[in-house]
């Protein structure tokens, strides 16, 4: 084949073209990045510039399946397969606020997904360590994560129940799926004067989101919103 044949054959010019128009589309991903933050996030409320920063930064269309990367940006929760859904963005936002987060914290998430919320943590916090249940998606955000250069975030699979031990105790737990009620392991791992977000509420129904604070060793407990957060399985349940 001439050098000519190649150059033009249709499948070399679709690859030019995408390369082409590439940055183009980053661009627009990051204009509806910058509309997220003002007409979801700031509108309703959040106020932390950290966590404002860290919403304008990840991204969200990098953890969402291809088919809807369009749709990254809306305002609402998105399916990523095995029944399992990437939150709201304001969710992501106002979870990760009501923690108060700081550079020099270490973070515990339950339920990865795609990665998305740790990536967010990520941004603002020193280390963030997330446990997923479902195999496969644990594996693609791991993949993900590290591509994407999140070193300090560290995939567990297993049963999000039983916290990690290993590197507790934590200043924060993030869990975003809706539980019966709060797993006493994950209160142990909790540090004095630390704060663990959690939608509790009954299987298939609305949850309410739960701001649980450790003072002098006790669980002061602040209910923040109705949500609706997929449900927080077991080891053998699924
Ligand atoms: N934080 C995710 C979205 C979470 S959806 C994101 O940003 O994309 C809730 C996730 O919790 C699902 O992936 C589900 O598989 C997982 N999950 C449910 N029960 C769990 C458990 N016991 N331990 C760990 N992960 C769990």
């Amino acid at each position: 084949m001439t050098i000519d044949g190649v150059m033009g054959s249709p499948v070399n010019i679709f690859i030019f073209l995408i390369l082409l128009f590439a940055p183009v589309q980053e661009d627009a991903y990051k204009v509806q990045r910058e509309q997220m933050v003002e007409q979801q996030i700031k509108r309703r409320g959040i106020s932390d510039k950290a966590v404002l920063n860290a919403m304008r930064s990840v991204q969200r269309h990098l953890f969402v399946p291809p088919s809807i990367a369009a749709e990254a940006y809306s305002d609402g929760a998105l399916p990523i397969g095995h029944k399992q859904t990437i939150s709201q963005p304001y969710m992501v936002a106002y979870m990760t606020q009501v923690i108060r987060p700081k550079p020099d914290m270490k973070v515990l998430e339950i339920g990865t997904g795609s990665g998305y919320q740790a990536a967010v943590l990520a941004e603002i916090v020193k280390q963030v360590y997330t446990i997923e249940i479902v195999p496969e998606h644990g594996r693609a955000a791991a993949a993900r994560l590290k591509q994407l250069g999140y070193e300090n975030v560290e995939v567990k699979i297993g049963d999000g129940y039983a916290g990690w031990t290993k590197h507790a105790p934590f200043d924060a737990i993030v869990v975003t799926a809706g539980a019966e009620s709060v797993p006493p392991p994950l209160f142990e791992q909790l540090k004095e004067g630390g704060r663990m977000v959690i939608p509790v509420g009954p299987v298939y129904s609305t949850q309410t989101l739960k701001l649980i604070e450790k003072k002098k060793g006790k669980a002061v407990t602040r209910n923040l919103m109705p949500v609706v957060f997929v449900p927080f399985t077991r080891e053998g349940q699924r």
